[in-house]
């Protein structure tokens, strides 16, 4: 007799996932469950989602598929995005920045992420993006911006702390990004970008796999680089003042590229070392391999290039076009003296190095986890 296979369903999750303590509280699972309406799972106060009504699971298997931290549609995704080890599929890396002042002032980087974003408005390539906007003085939440001004208002990781610092919530860089797109589909024939980490594409990629509503409205793919993602509570930020010598309250922004840089008020810089701040990384980031965000139609960071820039990363027809008619028709600019053959060399040796850095940290950390 031929023994049925049923799908993995929300316990292997569990056991896999939760139990070896890699769960990122993305909150995917929860948002894409077919039980959902049934609420047969549920975000936790602090810690992985739960069953709230188990007899209510289908055992369909959608929340294990779609979770990024199993890797059970690796072959597929890879077949289809080219993937290599470590860099993924790339056609073009290049330093850009946006064109235009304002948003230049607001972005982490080059503001180039916002300037395609406002291209692809401008087009009426897309009706809105998934991005992230300031709530508070440390929090991000995942926001669909559908102008301009909403998208200038959520670049950068400027910190706001005019609020006040005495009842600082917990500061967490992770954005439940995914869980935004469940709530944004007023039309089926609607066309949206969505910014995000690695591991938030791969779950958009994931859902496009398996053709789960409303993933088939996402056109646009912006992957950011990202090495970690961090929470600091109150007392971390009291170690980290201590250790670094500088107070939170004289922060004027967070940034990171080859380490993490903090840059205060009087324009003083902190270079503070990844290795440093691994205590304050949320565990599942050590669970993960993506650097660079392979899947992305293009993926951005700061790393290789000069301050005031974005390297990108180009690697899907869609992200070449968009990426050459953003720039054909000034949104960003590309220095010819930064995009020189050496140069380019230099950053692609620095994002595939960091890449294999964090490939190693995740064979490591799976190792010590078995
Ligand atoms: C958590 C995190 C870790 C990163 N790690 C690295 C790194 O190790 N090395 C490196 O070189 N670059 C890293 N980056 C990318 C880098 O910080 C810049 O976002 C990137 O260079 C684009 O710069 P920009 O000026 O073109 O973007 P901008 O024009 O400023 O646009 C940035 C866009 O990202 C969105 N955004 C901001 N925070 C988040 C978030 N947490 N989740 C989803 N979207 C968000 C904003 O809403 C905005 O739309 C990281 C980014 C994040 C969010
Ligand atoms: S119904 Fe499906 S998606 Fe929801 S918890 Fe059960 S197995 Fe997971
Ligand atoms: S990482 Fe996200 S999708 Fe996976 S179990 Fe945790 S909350 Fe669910
Ligand atoms: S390190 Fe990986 S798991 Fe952590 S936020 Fe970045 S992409 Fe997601």
């Amino acid at each position: 007799m031929v023994e049925e296979v049923l799908p993995k369903s929300f316990e292997d999750l569990i056991k896999d996932v939760h139990e070896i303590g890699i769960c990122g509280e993305c909150g995917g699972c929860v948002s894409f469950c077919s039980a959902g309406d049934l609420h047969a799972i549920e975000m936790s106060e602090s810690g992985p989602p739960h069953y709230a009504n188990k007899d209510k699971c289908l055992h369909c298997g959608i929340c294990y598929l779609v979770c990024p931290q199993t890797h059970i549609l690796d072959k597929e995704l890879n077949e289809r995005y080219n993937y290599k080890i470590s860099i993924g599929n790339w056609g073009k890396i290049s330093s850009s920045r946006a064109n235009s002042e304002e948003i230049r002032k607001n972005a982490t980087d080059g503001g180039a992420v916002t300037a395609i974003l406002i291209y692809l408005l401008d087009k009426n390539l897309i009706n809105g993006a998934i991005v992230s906007k300031r709530e508070g003085p440390f929090n991000r939440v995942p926001f669909f911006a559908t102008t301009k001004e909403e998208l200038i208002e959520a670049a950068g990781s400027h910190y706001d702390i005019s609020h006040g610092v005495v009842s600082l919530e917990k500061y967490n860089s992770f954005v439940p990004t995914i869980t935004e797109l469940k709530t944004v589909l007023s039309s089926d024939t609607m066309n949206i970008a969505v910014v995000g980490t690695p591991c938030q594409i791969m779950s958009i990629r994931k859902m496009q796999e398996l053709s789960i509503l409303p993933a088939h409205i996402v056109k646009y793919t912006l992957g950011l680089f990202c090495n970690l993602n961090f929470s600091f509570d109150a007392e971390a930020r009291k170690k980290l003042e201590a250790k670094f010598d500088f107070s939170f309250d004289n922060v004027e922004k967070l940034n990171v590229k080859e380490n993490l840089i903090v840059q205060l008020k009087n324009n003083q810089m902190k270079y503070i070392d990844f290795k440093d701040v691994h205590e304050f990384a949320r565990p599942a980031c050590f669970a993960c391999r993506d650097f660079s965000n392979v899947y992305a139609d293009i993926s951005f960071g700061g790393l290789g290039s000069k301050d005031g820039y974005t390297t990108a990363v180009i690697r899907t027809k869609i992200g070449e076009k968009l990426y050459n008619n953003a720039l054909r028709d000034g949104y960003i600019q590309e220095p010819s003296e930064l995009n020189t053959s050496v140069k380019k060399s230099e950053m692609l040796a620095k994002v595939i190095s960091f890449g294999k850095r964090k490939y190693n940290r995740y064979k490591k950390a799976l190792k010590e986890r078995q």
